[in-house]
């Protein structure tokens, strides 16, 4: 009998008021169901949000550092479970260990820099314009935080949201995606073990009629948000309407350049990996690669080679470097866009159907796939896919290159390949993005540096880093005048 998952709400774990559930499934394997998950509505999130009130109120008490010491506990019991979590992610997202290894760890690192955060949360103490006065400000929690994630980082992405958060004072209602409900699930037994109160955590399960609500419910002042342009678009208009804090990290169209100088073995290596690296599920992934003209045919040859070469397969299995998709949409959706590239009269050079082997019949499988001829216009260099299909485009010149980067809606990372270090220099100026790499793949973002893109990718946040911690907190400006006297600032003294 397949296991079946509970909210937790109100410090205890429960069904949901729905009775409705949906199935985890293993994307290698789709035989193997994981467990029955709370499809839940309108009513949990409203229960969820009663108690984080409560939680919120108590929570945002505890000095910051003894919050810390909190998330150091979630750390180090992250570190105990790190490999039991990785084959649990692996199962339940498809993509191989070494890389659920490292969402752990990106989850640990976070959870150590929070925990540290904690005896600092600066704020500033300034001179006042008058005599006799103290003039200040500091950091305080703003209250329920509602935080919504997505399926291709299923650890590391609740962890950039939630530390933060409770580090900060608020107290959190989570939404994991529905395609990886088991990870957020071992993640919140976690945070209690460390003895975080249960009121501070609630974990509602579901899909888009929970994120609705949680969105629109009036008692949640802040909504973080990762996933895809138009469902954040769709949430930015909601919360603008009821004036809510709000964060989005969403699409990517991420492009690596490389220049005719380059290192084409360093180069090789960065595009097998930004490109099919997470099946091309990332919203880091390098989904175009620009060629400069003079090494354009030898380099994609050698790129074709090696990605014919990549072994596809279960994730959790010795050798396999390519995993499945997450589901059948995003399958259908790769093969939705290979026949657009078709159709656009593109060179398919390699991949272009799902593997033929029985071993991977029961999985979301497709071969790594590689579009060349591509014009800067092209659907194929334009939109997002979100799957293992590569975009090959040809340039002649560094600002060509900047142009067609610079050309899509969307802004998240960028790579430029070159031995120049003026090039260098002038791609971290001109690539219109909110991360740019030198010498390395468009991914591989690192914790304590802030996270995120311009354009249509993001609206100004940042996960990561120092400054998320702004946005998880509202300044609080304060003045204490000790002159005796009434001082008027902004007035005059003239009499
Ligand atoms: P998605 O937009 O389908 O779903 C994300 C989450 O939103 C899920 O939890 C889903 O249940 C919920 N949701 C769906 N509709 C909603 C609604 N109307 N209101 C509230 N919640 C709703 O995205 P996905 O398929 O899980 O993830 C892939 C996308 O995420 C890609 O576009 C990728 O680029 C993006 N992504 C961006 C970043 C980043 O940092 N920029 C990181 C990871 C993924």
């Amino acid at each position: 009998m397949p296991k079946t998952f509970r909210n937790f709400i109100a410090g205890r774990w429960v069904a949901p008021t729905t009775r409705a559930y949906f199935e985890n499934r293993n994307p290698a394997n789709t035989r193997d169901l994981i467990g029955r998950f709370p499809d839940s509505g309108a009513a949990d999130v409203n229960a969820a949000v009663a108690s984080a009130t409560e939680g919120f109120r108590k929570w945002s008490r505890v000095p910051a550092p003894a919050r810390g010491d909190i998330l150091k506990r979630v750390g180090d019991l992250l570190v105990r479970d790190k490999e039991l979590i990785a084959r649990q992610m692996t199962r339940e997202m498809g993509k191989v260990l070494a890389e659920t290894r490292g969402d752990v760890q990106e989850g640990i690192d976070t959870a150590y820099y929070a925990a540290s955060e904690g005896r600092r949360l600066f704020g500033h103490t300034v001179p006042s314009e008058l005599t006799a006065k103290w003039a200040m400000s500091y950091r305080r929690p703003i209250g329920v935080a509602g935080l919504i994630t997505p399926f291709n980082f299923p650890l590391a992405i609740p962890t950039w949201k939630m530390f933060p958060a409770l580090l900060c004072g608020n107290s959190v209602v989570i939404k994991p995606s529905e395609d990886v409900p088991h990870t957020v699930h071992m993640l919140v037994e976690l945070l209690l073990e460390a003895g975080l109160p249960p009121e501070a955590i609630q974990l509602v399960h579901g899909a888009k009629a929970a994120g609705q609500r949680l969105v629109e419910h009036p008692g949640v002042p802040v909504i973080s948000f990762t996933g895809s342009t138009a469902t954040g678009a769709a949430i930015g208009a909601e919360c603008g309407r009821l004036h809510k804090r709000l964060s989005l990290e969403m699409g990517g169209k991420n492009a690596m350049i490389v220049m005719d100088d380059a290192d084409l073995d360093l180069a090789l290596d960065g595009i097998l990996w930004g490109a099919f690296g997470t099946t091309g599920q990332r919203c880091t992934a390098t989904s175009r690669l620009l060629l400069h003209r003079k090494i354009h045919d030898r380099f994609l040859r050698r790129l074709a080679e090696a990605a014919e070469k990549l072994v596809m397969g279960d994730g959790r299995k010795a050798g396999s470097q390519v995993g499945p998709l997450i589901h059948e949409a995003a399958r259908d959706k790769v093969e939705r866009y290979v026949a657009i590239g078709k159709q656009e009269g593109l060179e398919l050079v390699t991949g272009g159907r799902r593997p033929r082997s029985p071993r991977l019949r029961n999985g979301w499988f497709y071969q790594p796939t590689i579009f060349a001829g591509a014009k800067p216009k092209s659907r194929l260099a334009q939109e997002e896919i979100f799957g293992p299909v590569l975009t090959v485009l040809r340039f002649g010149s560094f600002e060509e290159a900047v142009r067609i980067n610079n050309g899509v809606r969307y802004g998240l990372s960028s790579s430029l390949y070159t031995r120049n270090v003026n090039l260098a220099f002038r791609a971290m100026r001109d690539l219109d993005n909110g991360i740019t790499y030198v010498n390395a793949p468009t991914i591989g973002a690192e914790a304590h540096l802030p996270f995120g893109g311009v354009k249509e990718t993001g609206n100004g946040h940042r996960e990561g880093g120092w400054e998320v911690y702004h946005f998880y907190s509202e300044t609080k400006v304060c003045y204490a005048d000790y002159s005796g006297t009434l001082q008027r600032a902004q007035i005059d003294n003239y009499d």
